[in-house]
């Protein structure tokens, strides 16, 4: 028979609440109408809240990578010295997008597993002259760990660097300063902790920021921040292309849910599910990925135990229970299997992907260690 509903805890798309649901399906309007444009300029307003910065937010149609390279283009030039800090996938990728459009691009790295040490970025920016950007993934999706990122900022201050922020799956869970940190840019996606569908990209873009943008050289044209901001401004055109009417409308209500609730509920809550998953699968002595000191509030990797093929793992609680968790990236593939618990996500759900694991690693023939037992 087939399954009426999936437990979705991958690290986004996140379930949406039904409100937002039904919201997305509502019949289009007139994008260059007046109705329209006070919904997206409501919506940007409340994102900045999230960001907590009373800068302009700016909104572009795209994956969070399209943010990623957004955020490049706009404040670079080709052979800008740039100092990425990569810790897993997501930290290599905004790498890659800078080296992509011709910055020269030197990687800080700790072990996947562990966050950056905001000590090891104050060396590295000693070591190197003329870094003009520190790209920073804030939480690393890949590997289930968030980086001190207000430490981070620290050690950036009075570098004369900007620092660019890959927000995309913290935003909305975990708490991040735009202003009051001084983060130069920051992205974030739709589909996650803000409770939205995929397509849509929210950037926040620092005084400073903007001063850089007006000579920086690297090219762009659908994702001008000059060009997004004058528009927004503008009487009768808010967006300079087509906007993602349906992710602007789902977020139309996801936003003041958000906001309702309040940022402090909404970290508790991500805390609460981050603390109640660790503590299940350790429990069913399964170990986790990330050391304990920088484990993700949003997302939990988890080892897969030796002797226990992953894919078969994951195929089994999808198939019987319906539960849908994610695997590893790039070398973690088959390694570790991870469980998102951002936006919607609520406690029920975490312990049913708890009951399933433990019959499914059962079924494996997976026997729990000693210690975890006990
Ligand atoms: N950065 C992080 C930390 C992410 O988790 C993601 C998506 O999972 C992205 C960036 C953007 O990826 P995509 O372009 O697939 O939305």
């Amino acid at each position: 028979m087939e399954r009426s509903r999936v437990n979705l805890l991958i690290p986004g798309p996140t379930p949406l609440p039904p409100e937002v649901r039904e919201a997305m399906s509502t019949a289009m309007v007139d994008h260059r109408g007046a109705e329209f444009g006070r919904i997206l300029r409501d919506v940007l307003a409340g994102v900045a809240q999230i960001f907590q910065t009373t800068s302009p937010v700016l909104m572009f149609a795209a994956s969070g990578t399209g943010g990623l390279e957004a955020a490049v283009v706009n404040v670079l030039s080709p052979g800008d010295r740039v100092l990425a800090l990569s810790c897993g996938m997501f930290g290599d990728r905004f790498a890659s997008v800078a080296r992509a459009f011709g910055a020269e691009v030197i990687v800080e790295e700790a072990p996947w597993g562990c966050g950056i040490d905001p000590q090891q970025v104050t060396e590295a920016l000693r070591r190197h002259a003329r870094v003009r950007a520190v790209l920073v993934t804030h939480n690393e999706t890949s590997t289930g760990v968030t980086n001190d990122l207000r430490g981070i900022a620290e050690a950036v201050r009075g570098s004369g660097a900007l620092l660019l922020v890959d927000a995309v799956s913290s935003l909305g869970a975990i708490d991040l300063r735009a202003d009051a940190w001084g983060l130069d840019v920051v992205v974030t996606g739709s589909q996650k902790a803000l409770m939205g569908p995929p397509g849509g990209v929210f950037i926040s873009v620092s005084p400073n920021a903007w001063e850089a943008s007006k000579v920086a050289r690297m090219p762009r044209h659908y994702f001008s921040f000059a060009m997004a901001r004058d528009q927004l401004a503008s009487e009768a055109a808010y967006t300079p292309f087509t906007p993602a009417i349906p992710v602007i409308s789902a977020l139309a209500v996801s936003i003041p849910m958000i906001l309702r609730e309040g940022l402090p509920a909404r970290f508790a809550h991500h805390r609460r599910l981050a603390e109640m998953t660790r503590t299940g699968v350790q429990a069913l002595g399964l170990e986790l990925f990330a050391q304990a000191r920088w484990a993700s509030e949003t997302v939990t990797a988890v080892r897969v135990p030796a002797g226990i093929d992953g894919k078969e793992l994951r195929a089994r609680l999808r198939e019987q229970f319906g539960v849908a968790v994610a695997g590893g990236q790039g070398a973690l593939d088959g390694r570790i299997f991870r469980i998102g618990h951002m936006g919607y996500v609520q406690e029920a759900q975490i312990v049913e992907a708890l009951a399933a694991l433990e019959r499914v690693l059962a079924e494996l023939g997976h026997r729990r260690s000693p210690v975890s037992s006990r």
